[in-house]
């Protein structure tokens, strides 16, 4: 019988950027350049560009289950992604649709604040957050300000970022990779930490110094399409920690181009 030689395919669910830098658009661009079919519900829209967020949309949640269900219903789905989910309403929806399917490989990007400081993360979606999405998720991709308002406490430093991680995944993530870009007095290197149930590793890479858009996105996309294909964790957030690396390398500023997006090819 002839083997199976379709691409795997992964799922993201989370926010629309109509500048195309970040959200479902980074994701799916990441899939592709990963050789993973992309799939998209959209969670919530935006109307921004290169220099911030002009407003935001959140579709009904039923629309947004219709969505996923269309997703499963046909698609063998090998790994999902989730980012910007907006509200506490959404972050439920999401949660009821992937608990009624078990054992999804299941990466959480915790959205909470752009770049250019737009709310993307209702204030009491936090605690949704925490409850329904972190407990089981394969990886959780906080950066600093993320992870200190999931804990509460203040990560000033490469050792608090070690007591950060251990204490993400008592919370119950399986694996955190802690984003390092954040810390202050970072020097001329960014390090992120990955940890998971054999200890912590240590992922790094000379700071550039570039305001980039949508980062954190293609890093949780660019993941997921590593477990898609078969990496195990740790492999797959290591290369694609290596991957926004080289395309922040090749970057570009569209538009008036006050940041500038990353180039996926
Ligand atoms: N817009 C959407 C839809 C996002 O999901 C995100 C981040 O996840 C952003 C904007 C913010 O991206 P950045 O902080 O890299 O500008």
């Amino acid at each position: 019988m002839k083997s199976d030689s379709r691409p795997p395919s992964a799922l993201t669910i989370a926010g629309s950027d109509s500048g195309g830098g970040a959200g479902i658009q980074a994701d799916l661009k990441t899939f592709a350049a990963h050789g993973v079919h992309g799939l998209s519900a959209i969670a919530a829209l935006t109307a921004q560009h290169t220099r911030g967020v002009t407003a935001v949309e959140v579709p009904p949640t039923a629309f947004l289950a219709a969505q996923i269900d269309a997703c499963f219903e046909d698609f063998r789905i090998e790994a999902v992604k989730l980012g910007m989910l907006a509200t506490a309403g959404v972050i439920e929806t999401v949660a009821g649709a992937l608990d009624a399917r078990g054992g999804t490989r299941l990466v959480l990007d915790p959205v909470m604040i752009a770049t250019s400081g737009a709310k993307l993360l209702a204030d009491d979606a936090l605690a949704a957050l925490r409850q329904r999405l972190l407990p089981g998720c394969q990886v959780l991709t906080p950066n600093l300000p993320e992870a200190e308002l999931l804990l509460g406490w203040r990560i000033p430093s490469l050792e608090a970022m070690h007591d950060a991680c251990a204490a993400l995944r008592a919370m119950g993530a399986e694996a955190v990779l802690l984003k390092g870009g954040h810390l202050e007095d970072g020097g001329a290197r960014v390090v992120d930490l990955f940890a998971d149930a054999s200890g912590v590793r240590a992922f790094e890479h000379p700071r550039l110094d570039v305001d980039a858009h949508g980062t954190g996105c293609t890093l949780a996309s660019a993941i997921a399409a590593r477990l898609a294909l078969g990496l195990e964790t740790g492999e797959a957030c290591a290369r694609a920690t290596d991957y926004v690396h080289r395309a922040l390398l090749g970057g570009y500023r569209p538009g008036r181009g006050d940041v500038m997006v990353l180039d996926h090819f």
